[in-house]
């Protein structure tokens, strides 16, 4: 459910966080375990309701932007320990994450990757197409040159997760507002002063937008140019299927965007339509279905007796080059963003958390230098793309 609904707001907050996905969780707790007092979370529908309700869980530190595989790599410390930290089994399966690869220019650029990822401490290895049955005996590979393994790559519970990071938000004294749309923000003489919602003002002199594929409309209450597009992205469950091995990894055919990886009993799949413009619509494309199963049975012949349980669409929250918008803006004092993560933010909440956290009350973050996303980039021309989007 998205709308408004009149609760009491107080006057005033130290911050204001709009938006409680991953994003907003993670960065209300990190901003209170180091003693920020008087914050307060906007959320228009539910906790975690959002993108990070719609994404496959997948975690990976396999990117080719060396900014994106430290901020995976330093989350992974969080996944890999969430029960003893947060009290919360976020069900990590650690299976890993299998690229496959057929053309050459794949391969080019993925040993690339492979490289730098393994100069900066990934556990990443090549392999062969009979690694790749070992790993993963279902596939077709006769038009398979090789492919990326990483085993410390996995999947988790999305909604544990971020529940994880409120509740623990919320015991440091973080307040989060459900149900709770933002429809303003006040700016004059260059700075922040306040949030705006239907019913009442929220005097503060910190904003950070978390909105996800909602950004745009945040950035615009605020006279800010931010280039974060919605773009429908499906996934679907199967039934109880035992002819597909459950140890075998996230298994991705990259020029298809085709993924798979065990879910309970069953699997999880789904495949990226490139051409699909930016939208708005959240339903199920039936026809985009059937083009899904298709390239599954295409690749995994196994599959061909699966029946699809359920399906689902959300939203990608896209920038022109793939990567996030951390940071500040010059001309506007007060005004933080966490947005634009393009498919990828669910596995990078942790790390974002904790480098927004240091950009806010240190004035750098010094854990990992997220400079690269910094939002003036786009006005710079400075963009980076990121290659390993699926
Ligand atoms: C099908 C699919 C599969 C995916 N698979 C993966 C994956 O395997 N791994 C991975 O890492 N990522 C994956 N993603 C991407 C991932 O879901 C997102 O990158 C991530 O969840 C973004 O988190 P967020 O907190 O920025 O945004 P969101 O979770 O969207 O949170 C933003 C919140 O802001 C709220 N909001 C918006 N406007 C307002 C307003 N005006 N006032 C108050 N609140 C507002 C929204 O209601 C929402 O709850 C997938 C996405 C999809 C759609």
């Amino acid at each position: 459910m998205t709308g408004t609904r009149s609760v009491l707001l107080p006057p005033s907050a130290d911050a204001v966080i709009i938006g409680a996905g991953i994003m907003g969780c993670s960065i209300a707790w990190h901003l209170s375990e180091r003693g920020m007092r008087n914050i307060v979370v906007l959320e228009r529908d539910l906790i975690g309701r959002g993108s990070t309700a719609d994404a496959a869980g997948g975690i990976r530190s396999q990117f080719s932007t060396a900014t994106n595989i430290l901020l995976s790599q330093r989350s992974l410390e969080y996944w890999e320990h969430f029960e003893e930290r947060f009290g919360v089994d976020i069900n990590f399966r650690q299976q890993g994450y299998l690229f496959l690869l057929t053309t050459p220019e794949e391969v080019e650029v993925f040993q690339r990757n492979l490289a730098l990822q393994q100069s900066l401490g990934v556990p990443v290895r090549w392999v062969s197409p009979q690694d790749i049955h070992e790993l993963c005996p279902v596939l077709r590979l006769d038009d398979v040159l090789g492919g990326t393994f990483c085993p410390r790559d996995g999947w988790a519970d999305t909604s544990t997760s971020t529940q994880g990071f409120a509740a623990a938000a919320r015991r440091n004294g973080v307040r989060f507002i459900e149900h709770t749309a933002v429809t303003g923000i006040d700016v004059r003489n260059g700075r922040v002063q306040a949030v705006l919602t239907a019913d009442a003002r929220i005097a503060t002199p910190l904003v950070i937008s978390c909105a996800g594929p909602h950004s745009r409309a945040i950035g615009k209450m605020a006279g800010l140019e931010v280039p974060i597009d919605p773009y429908r992205r499906m996934s679907f469950v199967t039934g109880p299927y035992p002819r597909v091995p459950s140890h075998v990894p996230m298994t991705i055919e990259f020029a298809r965007s085709l993924y798979f990886h065990p879910d309970g009993h069953g699997f999880l799949f789904g495949m990226s339509n490139q051409h699909e413009p930016t939208s708005e619509n959240k339903t199920v494309d039936q026809e985009w279905m059937l083009t899904t199963i298709a390239a599954l049975i295409d690749r995994a012949p196994a599959f061909e007796d699966a029946s699809v349980l359920r399906g689902w669409a959300g939203f990608y929250e896209v920038t022109p080059d793939d990567n996030p918008l951390l940071g500040s803006y010059a001309e506007l004092d007060g005004f933080v963003i966490a947005a634009g993560f393009s498919g990828h933010g669910f596995m990078q909440g942790p790390a974002v958390g904790l480098a927004v956290s240091e950009l806010i009350l240190d004035g750098t973050s010094h854990s990992i230098d997220v400079s690269a996303f910094r939002p003036s980039r786009f006005a710079e021309g400075s963009l980076l793309q990121e290659h390993n989007v699926i």
